[in-house]
This record gives C-alpha cells, sequence and structure tokens, in this order.
C-alpha cells in the first residue's frame, strides 16, 4: 500500500483509490507540522481573504492539484484560531489529545444514532457522566452531545416547551404550539437563544424581559419573581445566565430556582463557558460561589468547543427530564426503532445520524482529568485578570467593567473611535479581539480560553495595544 506522489499524478482519472491513504497520510502528516510549528508567528486573522472563483471541475483536479492549492492558496488564509492570541468571542483551542481524537473520529466515522453496533454510543454516555461528574451535578442530569450551545439551547426551548404542554394536557411535540399559553422570561440571553426561541416557535419577540440589577447583566431576581406572580399565562419559562457573554454575569440561580419552584416554572441555565467557573469556585462578594444553583436547573446548556479545548461540533446540553426531551425528539419509524438500552440518541437529540463528536471530550477527560482542565481555566482567568490591571492603568486604555472570569472589556481613552482601534489592532496579525457594547457604547473584548496561552502571548498583546495606542496620540 506504499505509493508516491508521482504516481498520483500520473493516474488517468480521479477516482477513489484505497492506495490513496498512504499518500494522503504522509502529506498530511507535513502538513500538519508545518501548520503547528508556524502556529505562533501565522497571522492570527486574515482579514480579507479570497477565494479564487472557480466553476465545478467536471473530471476533478486530482490530489495533486488539490494538495497544491491547499498549500498555496488556503492554509496561508486560516485563521490561527487554535493558537493563543485568538481572544475574539469565546474561543477555545484544540488541545494535542483532542485534537487527535478529532482525527479519530473522522478515521473512525461512527454514526452514533443508535446502540447495538458499536461502542461508541456507551462512550457519548459516559463522557456525559464524566462532564456531570466534573461540574459537581447532580446524577440525575443527563443529556447528549450537540453541534453546539446553540443547538442546546434550542433543545432547551423544545424540552421547555413539551414541559408546558404537559402542564396544558398537550403533547406540543404532536399537536404544535397553537393552543399552549406559555410566557418566556430573561434577562440578558444570549443571542443565539433568542435565535433559538424563534426557531421553536415562541418567537424571538416574544420575550417578557426581566430587569437586570444596576450596571450588570445580572438578572434582578424580584424583579422576575414580580413578573412571574402577575403573569397571567398558564406555563413560565425562565431562561437564565451562567455567565453572560459579555460581563460574565452570574445569575442569582440559587434564588432564581427557589423562585421558579414557587410558581411552577421551567428553568433553563445557558451556562456555555461560565460552568467552568466550576473548577475554580470562585466567590462572591457575600461569600457565596458564583454558580451556587445550577444544580437546581432543569436544563443547562454548555459548550466543550469553548474553554474545554475541543474541536468545534462540542456543545452539551443536560437535563434532569430525559423523558420530555425524548418526547419532544422522537419519532416512530419502522426502520429506526432504539436499540432497547435506554433512548437513543437519535430520539433525545436534532440529527438522527451523528458524528462522534463525544470523543475529543473522552480523551480529554481521560487523558488529561479535572487538573488538567482545572490548570488552564486558572490559569486563563489570571492572564485575564493581568490584562485587565495593565488596562485599567494605561494611558491609551479604559477598563469598561472589572474583570470577574476570563473576559477583559475596554475601550480607547477619549473619543477615539472604538471600531477603528480594534481594527488597527487585528490588523497587526499578532492579536485578534472581538467588539462588544456596554451599556450602548461600542467595546472591545479579549476572552481568553486557551490552555497555549502564556505569559508571553500576554506581553505580545500589551505591546500590540502600546504600539496602537502611540499612533493615536
Ligand atoms: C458561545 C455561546 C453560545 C453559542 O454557542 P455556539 O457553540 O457558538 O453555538 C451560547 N451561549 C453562550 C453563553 C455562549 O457563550
Amino acid at each position: 500500500m506504499n505509493i508516491d506522489s508521482s504516481n498520483v499524478s500520473e493516474r488517468d482519472n480521479h477516482l477513489p483509490d484505497k492506495n490513496d491513504w498512504q499518500y494522503l497520510l504522509s502529506e498530511f502528516q507535513s502538513i500538519s507540522h508545518d501548520f503547528l510549528n508556524k502556529l505562533e508567528s501565522k497571522s492570527v486573522a486574515t482579514l480579507s481573504p479570497e477565494l479564487a472563483a472557480s466553476g465545478l471541475s467536471e473530471k476533478g483536479e486530482g490530489m495533486t492539484e488539490l494538495l497544491n492549492t491547499l498549500k498555496s492558496a488556503l492554509l496561508p488564509q486560516m485563521s490561527a484560531s487554535r493558537g493563543p492570541r485568538y481572544w475574539g468571542f469565546v474561543t477555545g483551542g484544540s488541545t494535542p489529545v483532542a485534537t487527535f481524537a478529532d482525527w479519530m473520529v473522522s478515521l473512525l466515522d461512527q454514526n452514533v444514532a443508535k446502540g447495538g453496533d458499536s461502542i461508541a454510543t456507551q462512550i457519548e454516555r459516559q463522557t456525559i457522566e464524566w462532564l456531570v461528574e466534573l461540574f459537581d451535578l447532580p446524577s440525575s442530569f443527563t443529556g447528549l452531545f450537540t453541534t453546539g450551545a446553540t443547538a442546546s439551547n434550542f433543545l432547551a426551548a423544545v424540552t421547555a416547551r413539551q414541559f408546558a404542554g404537559q402542564q396544558q394536557d398537550i403533547d406540543v411535540a404532536k399537536a404544535g404550539m397553537r393552543a399552549l399559553d406559555v410566557e418566556v422570561f430573561s434577562a440578558c440571553p444570549h443571542a443565539s437563544m433568542i435565535k433559538t426561541l424563534g426557531l421553536a416557535g415562541f418567537g424571538q419577540h416574544n420575550i417578557v424581559w426581566v430587569n437586570t440589577e444596576a450596571n450588570s447583566e445580572k438578572m434582578d431576581t424580584q424583579d422576575l419573581a414580580h413578573r412571574l406572580e402577575t403573569s397571567s399565562a398558564k406555563s413560565k419559562i425562565v431562561i437564565s445566565s451562567a455567565a453572560t457573554v459579555t460581563g460574565t454575569s452570574f445569575d442569582d440561580l440559587q434564588h432564581i430556582a427557589e423562585v421558579c419552584q414557587e410558581h411552577k416554572a421551567w428553568l433553563h441555565v445557558d451556562a456555555a463557558f461560565g460552568i467552568f467557573e466550576r473548577l475554580l469556585s470562585y466567590e462572591t462578594s457575600d461569600g457565596d460561589y458564583v454558580s451556587a444553583g445550577l444544580e437546581l436547573a432543569d436544563s443547562i446548556t454548555l459548550d466543550g468547543h469553548k474553554w474545554l479545548n475541543v474541536p468545534y461540533d462540542s456543545g452539551i446540553f443536560l437535563t434532569r427530564h430525559q423523558e420530555l426531551l425524548f418526547q419532544s425528539c422522537h419519532v416512530a419509524a419502522p426502520y429506526l426503532v432504539n436499540s432497547g438500552n435506554g433512548p437513543d440518541y437519535m430520539s433525545l437529540g436534532i440529527e438522527n445520524s451523528r458524528r462522534f463528536r463525544a470523543f475529543p471530550t473522552w480523551m480529554t477527560l481521560f487523558s488529561y482529568g479535572r487538573e488538567g482542565v482545572a490548570w488552564w481555566v486558572k490559569k486563563n482567568r489570571e492572564q485575564a485578570q493581568q490584562l485587565a490591571s495593565y488596562i485599567d492603568k494605561s494611558v491609551g486604555y479604559q477598563l469598561v467593567y472589572p474583570c470577574d472570569l476570563n473576559v477583559v472589556l475596554f475601550k480607547p481613552a477619549g473619543k477615539t473611535d472604538c471600531a477603528e482601534v480594534l481594527r488597527q489592532i487585528n490588523q497587526t496579525g499578532r492579536l485578534f479581539l472581538s467588539p462588544g457594547k456596554w451599556d450602548g457604547e461600542d467595546i472591545m473584548r479579549a476572552a481568553i480560553c486557551n490552555w497555549q496561552t502564556e505569559q508571553t502571548d500576554i506581553d505580545i498583546a500589551i505591546n500590540v495595544l502600546e504600539e496602537v495606542a502611540a499612533t493615536l496620540s
């Protein structure tokens, strides 16, 4: 099974051939080495990428041409988002073990729809159990991997919908929402939650807005209690945050859960990256752990492809009410019978055919353990605080909000245009930040969630900020 590239180019057709493995594996190895070795010197982002226009190839261009194009035109225009100084949005970077696992996922190409033909289903189930343990949640939480936190929030919306239906003797999955009398309450939901409330039929514009506490994105629990009290809807759903994506505010989940119980409301908590706080258990000024009460939620969204540093396609949905999720996602079909060991994943999620997306998380937890994950989470939080304290003292920038977790919010000092400064920073290719809003004003966000980020990266970032500030004064 050994062929070299000259053989590949001499072929008179471009059809798949089992002799291609060796060639592609050796190319893959050298490309991987090259990409990883250059990761830290490569431009962190390609701000204006260009793909040559081209029509569909009739006979195929073949692998030699493919690899030429890949190396010359595509790879140089990729971002270094897996690297140590891509701080836009909330972006992790896959670790060596997680990346290896993802290669394995492609190699193995399992369909984790139902059990009965592979160990993959059991591995996904064990991964969920390990995550529940990692985050110190009760074992009554079960769930599954999704494509991302957005898909998890969608499952939260449909499960909550089914719960509301159950309160009103309507099987929403079967009968639809027409007769359902329900209200959704939220203070500062992630944009993806608003999107999924639209997808699930609640309507993006049909949210009862709860006040936030002053100068914070934290839900005002008293205001929530008041709104639930005065609502005439037969069913109520509360969407809470731990933490919000900009201010990293944690709602007071303990009290919110009590209020929800009192009003028989469903409580969903979007804890996409804030849940990693549980590995640090940092306290609020009044001595409570900030995510205390999370265990009382009816459902929880979390994201592996952020702070867990596994590749994309790693959202996680957890709920204490698997039967409602099952009712929402199961459809009876003769060729889709469940395998018998509890419901299969095709009856608990959006997709029927499913990528073996739990594997990178399984390998991560197997290999690095709780301490490994806690190591980079703690490190990133300290790095964010170091950056925040530099910004707070700097002449060129102004910290707009104290950094509690791993997101630093700031803007240029004085009246300088924030968007322009952000563009200049990203243009250096040494650092990548993303925009945000705070109190109606444009700001920049630096979110640090990468295992690879080191002191030298913080130093480089500070140099970039100093250089850009100098050109402005
Ligand atoms: C990132 C994020 C999401 C969306 O996650 P995707 O994985 O991008 O779909 C949802 N909620 C919160 C709080 C997030 O930070």
